[in-house]
């Protein structure tokens, strides 16, 4: 019913935004989705009844008001015919945040599936009423994108496989299923396409021209930050952490050049392209612009798209090099140095607005002899595991770390002491549930973590301080753990 409500407010409000009244097609389209309303309302009524409902067996799929990948791209439609086979995938799925809603046959399938689109289709191949490719094929025909289809089948011959990926199949299992590999393809099946805008700070003590190349930066999709006093730029580097500096030449105070200087002097800025735009032509004075390290000067007035295109190329190629070398390579999240940066930067924030900030150690429980009894590789994915549940079950802004081999730190910001051991909390039994899988055995895993918070704790030394003790107390104590610095 969330799903319906959601398209029609969304539908309504881009009316209201362009404050002409509704046309006639327009009000109509509103009929039809108030009727999508009514009949998800019908729907759920019939859940006693034939209708497989299958929630997430997470008690709170929401941990945080804002998760990181919008609910709406989390509802998995499996068609499988085995029942138990069924409901184990949909628990181990809900343990990753996904909602998955169970069909046992073609036609209940069918049937929801005109109504509604799940973010993903998992579709078992064969099945009592038909052939699962066929079906898929079938779906897929008349659709402008087509539904993200993964196959499940007790056989892997290439015959079987070959049929899967004509049918559009963007993914091929066999039972018994590998959850981890599973869950990897959905997370990129159903991933917002959209990247993370480019963050462009921009420097000019004429507010009139930073508001207008703010706005062209905007359109073309980026986010912006304007700084029209160069003395406040300190602060708008820590707190909006830009991605490029647009910079003006001249300006009262100090001029741009001892500005790129400055910055510059620090270390966490040193690559960060700084881009100057004047009003200067002589080409000397551009020159030695460049020399004193500006990454390209562009000159006022600026149409547009080349201001547009010369931010973009530069931004988008220090997004990458940072990526480099702050992302670990194998889960993808911050890596020791960055997140320690990070965290300092969090610490600083929180003591100067006074908002609370909590910060966990978590360590997975005697991983030594998973890797002695599983090996190494299968080690590496449960680290796997761990990332992405970290990832799923928090905040965009929280920041989360691979702190060492299978240590992993996490800012919580905003969170304090009661909100950061619920999460924590729910986030250890989820990691429990997770059934690992090599060949036909399974195990599982725990981790202990060590939380501490803002206030008491102030600087980051404090708060890594706090959190490994705590850690350290929650190993020493039996493991499995979260326990409160101080607690
Ligand atoms: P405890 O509950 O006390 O934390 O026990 P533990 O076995 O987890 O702790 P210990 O620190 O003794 O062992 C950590 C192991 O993690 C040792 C190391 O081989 C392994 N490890 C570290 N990094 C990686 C990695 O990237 N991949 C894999 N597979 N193993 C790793
Ligand atoms: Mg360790
Ligand atoms: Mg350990």
């Amino acid at each position: 019913m969330s799903d319906a409500a959601r398209v029609l407010e969304k539908f309504a409000k881009e009316i209201l935004d362009h404050a002409t009244p509704s046309t006639a097609a327009q009000r109509a389209q509103i009929r039809g989705y108030l009727e999508g309303l009514q009949q998800a309302a019908e729907q759920r009524d019939k859940k006693s009844g034939a209708n497989y409902w299958q929630e997430s067996s997470s008690p709170a799929p929401h941990i945080s008001e804002i998760p990181n990948s919008a609910s709406e791209h989390r509802l998995i439609y499996l068609v499988e015919d085995d029942p138990l086979l069924a409901q184990d995938l949909a628990l181990q799925l809900g343990n990753f945040n996904y909602t998955t809603r169970i069909f046992h046959n073609l036609s209940d399938f069918r049937q929801a599936v005109r109504q509604a689109n799940p973010a993903a289709l998992i579709m078992d191949m064969g099945l009592p009423d038909g052939n699962g490719a066929d079906a898929v094929a079938e779906i897929q025909e008349g659709r402008a994108t087509p539904l993200p289809v993964i196959f499940l089948s007790g056989r892997g011959d290439l015959e079987a496989r070959l049929a899967g990926v004509r049918a559009g199949g963007a993914a091929y299992f066999t039972k018994p299923v590998d959850i981890g590999a599973m869950v990897d393809a959905l997370d990129t099946l159903t991933a917002q396409k959209a990247s993370e805008p480019y963050r462009i700070l921009i420097v000019d003590d004429t507010p009139s021209l930073a508001r207008f190349f703010a706005l062209t930066l905007q359109e073309a999709g980026m986010i912006t930050e304007v700084v029209t006093d160069p003395m406040s730029i300190m602060k708008a580097l820590v707190e909006f952490a830009p991605e490029l500096i647009l910079m003006d030449m001249y300006m009262p105070g100090c001029n741009g050049l001892e500005l790129a200087m400055v910055i510059r002097q620090q270390e966490a800025y040193i690559g960060i392209p700084i881009v100057f735009l004047s009003a200067e032509t002589d080409l000397n004075k551009q020159l030695e612009a460049m020399r004193q390290g500006g990454d390209d000067f562009l000159v006022k007035p600026i149409q547009p798209d080349h201001l547009v295109s010369a931010v973009t190329s530069r931004a988008r190629r220090y997004h990458m090099l940072r990526s480099f070398m702050t992302r670990d390579s194998l889960t993808g999240l911050y890596n020791h140095t960055a997140t320690k940066d990070l965290l300092n930067n969090a610490a600083e924030l929180a003591q100067r607005r006074n908002t609370p900030l909590a910060f966990a150690m978590i360590d997975i429980d005697h991983f030594k002899s998973v890797n002695d009894t599983y090996g190494h590789a299968t080690g590496d994915r449960v680290i796997k595991s761990l990332s992405r549940l970290l990832q799923q079950r928090l905040r965009k802004t929280d920041i989360i770390g691979r702190y060492g081999g299978e240590e992993f730190a996490v800012a919580l910001i905003d969170a304090d002491a009661t909100r950061a051991e619920s999460i924590m909390n729910e986030i250890s039994v989820s990691f429990e549930q997770i059934r690992h899988r090599v060949d036909d055995r399974e195990f599982n895993v725990t981790f202990s973590c060590g939380l501490a918070v803002f206030p008491p704790n102030g600087s980051a030394a404090e708060f890594s301080e706090a959190a490994d003790k705590a850690l350290y107390e929650a190993k020493r104590s039996g493991r499995n753990k979260v326990v409160l610095a101080g607690g």
